[in-house]
């Protein structure tokens, strides 16, 4: 009997989700996951700077005889249907999942780029930790920045965080941005406005002529998805910079499908592709692609939704649009502040204004708001009005 041969390449969440799932809904297919670095926990990294251990126990994946190989994959054969390993050992199969996840981005136009440091892989924070710095600056004002100033406090240095426009723009409304700089600000980080004209390998020299001294610099405004082997195997492209994928995360090539963060989702709301680069999509797309790999015909759109939580107490939830990305998406939007009663201290709830549907949420907050932002996300995908969450816009 021959059974199907899935090839997982990547062990992030979208590489080790897809091999669960898989191995879960074919329970007979020969399962192979390969990655080049060994699985942890890449969201948590700050936490290393405290002693965590990061490492993910993969057994429940290999009790389900899934075979794991620590290697890189430089090659994938499409006519063949085989990948090559750094080894030149070749591995066939019926299927293929890329889920190579992205890279941070380092601007090429910004000067001295090359005294930048990332954050992204277990050796960043081991950088980090071993270069002990004073002063640590980090470029960008994403919420992976903050997580460097997280790490960079942890580590005992001075945080300053160099924002062009404001905090965490494409999950939070505006006036939660300059709450969670009041919040932070709290916390002892220090913000400094405006563009970086050069990275030098102590400093960093603004636009505008300040100069901030830095003993590392950190670039954190972005990644681009990891498509190099997408790429070389002519698989088609979104913009020439995100592999391509149908609602099912198929790629131009039926036998290969894309996950995670090399690939764009389609958005729960717009029925949209759209690029969102976090663990919460990875997870499902891995599941939708395992389903359609087992013949599953229905597809699942992604909700954003996303919870982080900065310096041990400063909680942050964003659940879909924005009302700046629902007016964009040509939603006629309406919003309403909340405060108090399980929806944190500062917080917006967006829907439609003709039909009161619930388009997104964010929330800013010294205490946590996971039951609320599971209300809204149930209200969003259910296409709820804002009544329905008890929330009074008369
Ligand atoms: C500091 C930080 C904090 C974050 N916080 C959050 C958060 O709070 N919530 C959230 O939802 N998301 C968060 N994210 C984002 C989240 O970590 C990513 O969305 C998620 O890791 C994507 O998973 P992935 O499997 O697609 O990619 P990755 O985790 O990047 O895994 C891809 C793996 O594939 C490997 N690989 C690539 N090419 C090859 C090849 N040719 N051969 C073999 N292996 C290869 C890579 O080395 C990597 O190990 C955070 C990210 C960072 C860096």
């Amino acid at each position: 009997m021959n059974h199907v041969r899935v090839v997982v390449v990547g062990m992030g969440m979208g590489g080790l989700g897809s091999a669960w799932h898989t191995a879960n809904l074919i329970p007979d297919a020969k399962i192979t996951l390969i990655g080049d670095e060994k699985p942890y926990v890449r969201h948590k990294l700050r936490l290393v700077t405290q002693g965590m251990d990061l490492w993910v126990n993969t057994r429940h994946i290999e009790s389900k005889g899934v075979e794991m190989i620590l290697d890189k994959v430089t090659k994938i054969r499409r006519e063949q249907k085989e990948v090559v390993l750094s080894n030149g050992e070749t591995i066939p199969y019926d299927y293929l999942v890329l889920a190579t996840g992205s890279n941070p981005t380092i601007p090429s136009r910004l000067k001295g780029g090359e005294h930048c440091n990332v954050f992204r892989r277990l050796e960043d924070v081991q950088n980090l930790i071993d270069k002990s710095p004073s002063n640590v600056v980090i470029i960008g004002a994403s919420f992976v920045a903050l997580h460097v100033a997280d790490a960079a406090r942890a580590v005992g240095a001075q945080p300053y965080v160099v924002v062009r426009s404001r905090l965490i723009r494409r999950s939070l409304e505006p006036e939660l941005s300059a709450k969670l700089e009041e919040f932070l600000a709290e916390k002892g980080v220090k913000f400094v406005k405006g563009r970086p004209r050069e990275v030098q390998e102590n400093k960093v020299v603004m636009e505008d002529g300040q100069v901030v001294e830095s003993d590392m610099t950190f670039m954190a405004t972005g990644v681009s998805p990891e498509i190099t082997l997408a790429k070389e195997a002519d698989l088609e492209l979104l913009d020439g910079w995100v592999i391509k994928t149908d609602n099912q995360g198929r790629t131009s090539d039926p036998n290969i499908f894309a996950v995670g963060d090399n690939a764009t989702v389609i958005d729960v709301i717009t029925g949209k592709p759209i690029y969102m680069g976090i663990g919460t999509a990875a997870s499902i797309m891995a599941l939708n692609a395992a389903k359609a790999l087992s013949g599953f015909k229905a597809s699942y759109r992604v909700p954003r939704y996303q919870r982080d939580v900065f310096f041990g107490g400063i909680h942050m939830t964003s659940v879909g649009l924005t009302s700046v990305e629902a007016e964009n998406e040509g939603f006629n939007v309406d919003r309403t502040y909340l405060s108090g009663d399980g929806w944190g201290d500062h917080a917006y709830i967006v829907y439609e204004k003709e039909t009161k549907r619930v388009l997104g949420f964010s929330s800013i907050s010294k205490e946590d708001v996971g039951w609320r932002s599971i209300e809204v996300l149930t209200a969003m995908l259910r296409k709820w009005p804002v009544s329905k969450l008890g929330v009074d816009i008369s």
